[in-house]
């Protein structure tokens, strides 16, 4: 029996990944898993808390303890942590600014990847989203992409989609976010072996799901 389809898609914030990831499931049927959200639910925790999330002792201390559960319907994915639903609350800024130095710290990634690897058992296909998806999480993924954009191309949409923020703060805070993830020693950003880098600056959204389900295709014509 072969092993459910697995597409592995990371690259920096703001450059599409979520729509993209989203629209290549809706289209092919497959689950999606969104790692980004595991983090933040993770990080939204720890302030709720009172962790200093600059205090990578005080965060490894607390990383077992929330209970976060993801939904993997394309059209709704959830998130939750200790039975709230925190879709809302983990796009703030409070969260935006603490979720690299949380992220960063190894107890918190080896929780949330053992999470991640149970939902990804799970019966049927998926895309599953994030930074360290294609290198770490699931290296042997048929397909990985990696995905990249102009900073003000990025700061662009995430403005747009989040409503009412300045673009250059925006622009700054995707930017240092990119900086700590790239930077860290566990698990950081990188485009991993066999991935293929779309860069989406001047490409719709519906063009770039469009290239990742024909390379779905392609993947799934060559086993
Ligand atoms: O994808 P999103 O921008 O929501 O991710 C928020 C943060 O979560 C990233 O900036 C990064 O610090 C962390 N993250 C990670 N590994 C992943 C997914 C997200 O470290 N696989």
């Amino acid at each position: 029996m072969s092993s459910p389809l697995v597409v592995a898609v990371d690259g920096t914030s703001g450059s599409g990944k979520s729509s993209t990831s989203r629209g290549v499931a809706e289209r092919l049927g497959l689950r999606y898993l969104d790692t980004g959200a595991m983090f933040r639910a993770m990080t939204w925790w720890m302030l709720r808390q009172g962790v200093d999330v600059h205090d990578p002792a005080a965060v490894a201390a607390r990383a077992g303890e929330p209970e976060i559960v993801s939904g993997t319907d394309p059209t709704a994915p959830t998130i939750a942590v200790d039975g709230t639903d925190v879709a809302v609350a983990i796009r703030q800024e409070d969260v935006n600014a603490a979720v690299s130095p949380v992220s960063a710290v190894p107890e918190v990634r080896a929780r949330l990847l053992a999470l991640q690897r149970e939902v990804i058992a799970a019966d049927g296909g998926i895309v599953v989203e994030g930074r360290d998806i294609g290198s770490v999480v699931v290296p042997d993924a048929p397909v990985k992409v990696y995905l990249s954009a102009d900073p003000a191309a990025r700061a662009e949409r995430r403005t747009a989609e989040e409503g009412g923020r300045d673009v250059e703060v925006t622009r700054a805070s995707l930017l240092a976010r990119d900086q700590i993830d790239s930077g860290r020693a566990t698990a950081p950003l990188t485009m991993a072996d066999g991935a293929v880098h779309i860069d989406t600056t001047d490409h719709t959204l519906a063009e770039v799901i469009a290239q990742v389900v024909a390379l779905v295709e392609d993947a799934g014509a060559r086993t």
